[in-house]
C-alpha cells in the first residue's frame, strides 16, 4: 500500500482530556463526496473525522493491522465490497434504534454488519436518436436478438455487472442466467471494454445504441466539459426484471471490528443515515438517499422514478461466485 493515497491527521499528543475522541474512517469513496459530510458532522458535534482515502487493498490493510487498526468506520460502495469486509471478519454488528429507523430493511445487513446510505440503479443508457422510449422495458429484453450488434458494456466480471448477473440468477436460476448472458453477449457491438462512461461515449460515437450503466454516471458526465456531449446524446431507461424491479446497488457504512472509538463511530454512522446528511451526500454523488423523507437531487429527479428490485443485497452477495463462473463459462468478455 502506498502511503501517498493516505491522508491522516492524528492529534495524538497534548490533546486536552475533555476533547471528544475522533472518528477514523477508511473510505473507498472520493474526497469530494465525503468532505461535505465530514465537515457537517464536525460542525454539529465537534468531533473530528480523519479519513484515509484508499484506492484498493482495504481488506488486506485491515487484516494486517489487526487489533491495532485505527479504523473505526468503513465507507464503501457495492455489495461485493461490503460483504468482503464483513466476510473477512473485519466488522462488528451494530444495533441502534436510529440506524434501523433511518435505513429500510432492504438496504441493511440483517445481522447489523453494514447499513446502506445511498442506492444507485443499474440501468440502460439509450441513444436519444436511435432508441424510442418504450423499446427497453426489461433486463430480459437485452438478450433479445433485436439488439444484435447494438449493445455496449464494460467487462462482465466487473463488480457492477456481477451484481446484475447475480440478480438475474436470483430471478431466473442458473440456467436462465447462463442463457441471458449468452444472449447479451451475442448482441454486443464490441468486446466488453472500458468503464460505464466509455459505453455512453460509444453510443455518442454511433458504435452502439444502448449500454448498461449506473445512474450516477449521468450526473458525473454532465459535470464534465468533454463528457457532457456524450451524456446529452443518451437518455436513461429504467428496466425491470419481468418478475421484479430495477436492479440497484448501494453505498454503505460499517463499524470496524477493532474500532478504537466505537461511540464516536456510532454517532458518525447515525449522522450518515440522517435525512440531512443523506441529501448532502446524494447531491454530491448523484445517488438516491435511503432515509425516509429524504429526496434525490433536483437533477437526479429529472431522470424519472423506478421501483427497486425487492431482494436483499446479501442474497445477491451469496450468488456472486456463481455469477462470475457463468460469466466465464459463456466467455462473456471473449
Ligand atoms: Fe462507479
Amino acid at each position: 500500500m502506498k502511503f501517498s493515497f493516505v491522508v491522516f491527521a492524528f492529534t495524538m499528543v497534548n490533546a486536552p482530556i475533555v476533547q471528544a475522541a475522533d472518528v477514523n474512517v477508511y473510505s473507498y469513496r472520493q474526497p469530494e463526496l465525503i468532505k461535505p459530510l465530514t465537515d457537517e458532522f464536525t460542525a454539529q458535534t465537534g468531533i473530528n473525522v480523519n479519513v484515509a482515502y484508499l484506492q484498493k487493498g482495504m481488506v488486506e490493510r485491515m487484516k494486517a493491522e489487526g487489533r491495532r487498526s485505527p479504523a473505526d468506520v468503513v465507507l464503501t460502495v457495492d455489495i461485493s465490497r461490503l460483504s468482503a469486509v464483513v466476510n473477512e471478519g473485519l466488522t462488528q454488528p451494530v444495533e441502534s434504534a436510529i440506524l434501523s429507523q433511518n435505513v429500510p430493511e432492504l438496504y441493511l445487513d440483517p445481522n447489523g454488519h453494514w447499513y446502506g446510505l445511498t442506492t444507485r440503479a443499474r440501468i440502460v443508457y439509450a441513444s436519444k436518436d436511435r432508441v424510442s422510449d418504450g423499446e427497453v422495458t426489461t433486463y430480459e429484453d437485452l438478450a433479445d436478438p433485436k439488439w444484435q450488434g447494438r449493445i455496449c458494456t464494460r467487462s462482465g466480471t466487473n463488480a457492477y455487472n456481477v451484481a446484475l448477473t447475480s440478480a438475474v440468477i436470483h430471478h431466473h436460476g442458473e440456467e436462465g442466467a447462463k442463457t441471458w448472458l449468452q444472449g447479451v453477449k451475442d448482441n454486443l457491438a464490441r468486446k466488453p471494454q472500458g468503464n460505464d462512461r466509455a459505453q455512453v461515449k460509444a453510443i455518442w460515437a454511433g458504435e452502439c445504441d444502448i449500454s448498461i450503466g449506473n445512474t450516477y454516471y449521468m450526473g458525473a458526465m454532465l459535470s464534465d466539459a468533454e463528457q457532457k456531449e456524450w451524456a446529452e446524446s443518451v437518455k436513461i431507461l429504467f428496466p425491470t426484471f419481468e418478475n421484479g424491479g430495477t436492479h440497484i446497488n448501494i453505498s454503505g457504512v460499517a463499524m470496524a471490528k477493532h474500532a478504537p472509538n466505537p461511540e464516536t463511530a456510532l454517532a458518525f454512522m447515525e449522522f450518515l443515515t440522517s435525512a440531512k446528511a443523506q441529501e448532502i451526500y446524494a447531491e454530491a454523488n448523484h445517488e438516491y438517499p435511503v432515509a425516509p423523507g429524504s429526496q434525490a437531487s433536483a437533477l437526479v429527479q429529472t431522470w424519472g422514478d423506478f421501483d427497486p428490485d425487492q431482494v436483499n443485497l446479501m442474497e445477491l452477495a451469496k450468488l456472486r461466485g456463481l455469477a462470475l463462473r457463468l460469466t466465464e463459462t459463456v466467455d462473456f468478455d471473449g
